[in-house]
């Protein structure tokens, strides 16, 4: 048993990924290092009453947004779900979308800095499609 940063959503290899929010690319992994963890990842930065918060999405097959980039529609694919880095380990499957809320760019060690999405959404549907393991 160890602690779970985000949420990890199985989709079939290849499903688009799109943003919670309209806001900025804080950064993207587009070529990550052997042994990285969240492998191709992307990090959006966006505002709900005023406050900065980050959603992160990682082990992504494809990145299809920049640095920099401005996200004006929650119809833009930020990039696809895959298998990259370390996707073994909490999820049932290998590919899948992990998914954080972040209150920080980069995010503590642990699960500091790591924000529980159900204050956003409500709870998620228990259906076997994802499944929530925060801890
Ligand atoms: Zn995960």
């Amino acid at each position: 048993m160890r602690y779970h940063k985000g949420w990890d959503f199985v989709s079939p290899m290849g499903t688009p990924v799109y943003p919670v929010a309209v806001g900025t690319v804080q950064s993207v992994a587009l070529h990550p290092k052997k042994g990285d963890k969240y492998g191709k990842f992307v990090n959006l930065k966006f505002e709900e009453n005023g406050i900065e918060y980050w959603a992160f999405y990682a082990h992504l097959s494809a990145v299809s947004v920049t640095p920099g980039q401005e996200i004006t529609s929650t119809g833009t694919v930020l990039g696809y779900v895959g298998d990259s880095g370390n996707s073994l380990g909490i999820a049932a499957s290998k590919v899948h979308l992990h998914f954080e809320f972040r209150s920080d760019s980069s995010g503590g060690k642990g699960i500091a800095d790591r924000i529980n999405p159900v204050q956003f959404f409500g709870a998620p549907p228990y259906d076997g499609i994802f499944y929530i393991d925060d801890e």
